[in-house]
């Protein structure tokens, strides 16, 4: 039997690795569901290739034209426009697996009925976990299903534990240790960053990847919001997981035990073996991944995180110190001021400067629902809004 797959965020870097999996194993999955934002032409461009069931763009001024190209193109299938469309796929019967792939708080609702409806949720949307992580593990309880990791720390981590998502106290777990990559600006001062251009903070070092996750690397925002998923995904209190720099990211992270015993997972840095894991959990199947080759590969370094030439990866750590919904305000911060950044409106060094005004200025609430949830997001949004016109317009 084929495992039925909607793919959200299809045309993006992580979806085109998760269709890229699939497309090597016909007889156990099948693209059911695709969504994508804005791209009609590249989510017609898959629907000739994957022939799905269903084909939603996310924005739904754009649904009539897609529903018209993909007749001209030959393409039966349904469509959908909008996310109402997109909550009902992910509950419904097309799919059996949900990659939650939508970049941003965009993809928050998306990710949270997938659990809710008990569907096996592949997890790339790292902000839905940062936003709301205790909703995420009550609608995953509701619905009973399994989520898998595919950010590849946590997958990492997720491989080194023993069953997945175990209680980490009975398993005799000491710590959890992200390797970073460091980003491209690794060993610059603050200095040297001041004129830091989009295209420079989006060339990463050993990740292809989309630019929003990109820049995030860059200022090891990225970090931050892993150290907050690993809490919630794990159970893992904020002094129990340390960060390392690893540059050759051929580690993707390590469990420390009480025993002394460190796991790691290894491999080359390519999102299709995460991707792959996940999919077929507990079971393997090939990749696609060149295999590592150690010997080849030169030694492998580590050392300390600079937090403070990256302070975003320092105010990840207070976020989540601080409690209820900071890390909330902090990725809606991070969300506006990184869009600016990209559009070439505020500076590199700004971004971590614009998060903290933002922390400071709300400070965190309980997070007791979706709709307060989205609320706050939007408060949030306006205050990052606020600061940026204030200092750098
Ligand atoms: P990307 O920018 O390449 O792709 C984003 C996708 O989301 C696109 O398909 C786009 O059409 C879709 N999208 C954007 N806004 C949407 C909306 N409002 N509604 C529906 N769809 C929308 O991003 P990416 O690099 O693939 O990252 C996707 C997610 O995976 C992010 O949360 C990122 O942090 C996470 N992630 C990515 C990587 C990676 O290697 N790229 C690794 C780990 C985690
Ligand atoms: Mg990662």
């Amino acid at each position: 039997m084929t495992t039925s797959v909607a793919v959200l965020g299809a045309t993006g870097s992580i979806g085109t690795s998760t269709l890229d999996v699939i497309a090597h194993h016909p007889d156990r999955f099948r693209a059911s569901v695709l969504v994508a934002h804005r791209s009609v032409d590249a989510l017609v461009a898959l629907c000739q290739r994957f022939r799905p069931d269903l084909a939603i763009i996310a924005d739904a001024s754009l649904g009539a034209e897609l529903a018209r190209r993909l007749v001209a193109a030959d393409v039966r299938c349904d469509v959908g426009a909008g996310s109402d469309a997109v909550i009902a796929a992910v509950s419904g019967p097309l799919c059996d697996t949900v990659v939650a792939a939508i970049v941003g708080a965009a993809g928050l609702e998306s990710t949270l009925a997938a659990a809710r409806a008990g569907k096996r949720l592949l997890l790339a949307n790292k902000e839905s976990i940062v936003m709301a992580g205790p909703l995420l593990l009550d609608a995953l309880r509701e619905g009973g299903g399994v989520l898998i990791p595919v950010d590849s720390e946590h997958n990492a981590i997720f491989q080194c534990l023993p069953g997945g998502r175990p209680d980490l106290n009975k398993a005799g777990v000491r710590r959890l240790i992200l390797t970073a990559s460091g980003g491209p600006f690794r060993g610059r001062t603050r200095a040297e960053l001041g004129s830091i251009t989009p295209d420079q903070a989006c060339a990463h070092p050993k990740w292809s990847m989309g630019r929003k996750i990109s820049v995030d690397s860059a200022t090891l925002m990225n970090k931050g919001l892993e150290v907050i998923e690993a809490h919630y995904l794990f159970g893992a209190p904020a002094d129990a997981i340390d960060v390392v720099v690893h540059p050759q990211s051929l580690v993707h992270s390590m469990v420390e035990y009480l025993d002394g015993s460190v796991l790691a997972q290894l491999g080359n840095p390519d999102m299709r073996t995460a991707i792959a894991h996940a999919l077929a959990w507990p079971e393997r199947i090939e990749a696609g991944v060149t295999p590592l080759d150690l010997p080849r590969s030169g030694p492998l370094a580590f050392e300390p995180a600079d937090t403070d030439t990256f302070r975003c990866l320092a105010l990840a750590f207070e976020a989540l110190r601080a409690g209820g919904d900071a890390t909330a305000i902090l990725n809606a911060a991070n969300e506006v001021a990184v869009d600016a950044f990209l559009a070439g409106t505020l500076p590199f060094l700004a971004i971590a400067e614009v998060v903290e005004h933002v922390l400071a200025e709300l400070p965190p609430e309980p997070v007791v629902d979706v709709q307060t949830l989205v609320a706050r997001d939007a408060v949030a949004r306006q205050a990052a809004r606020k600061v940026l016109h204030r200092a750098y317009c």
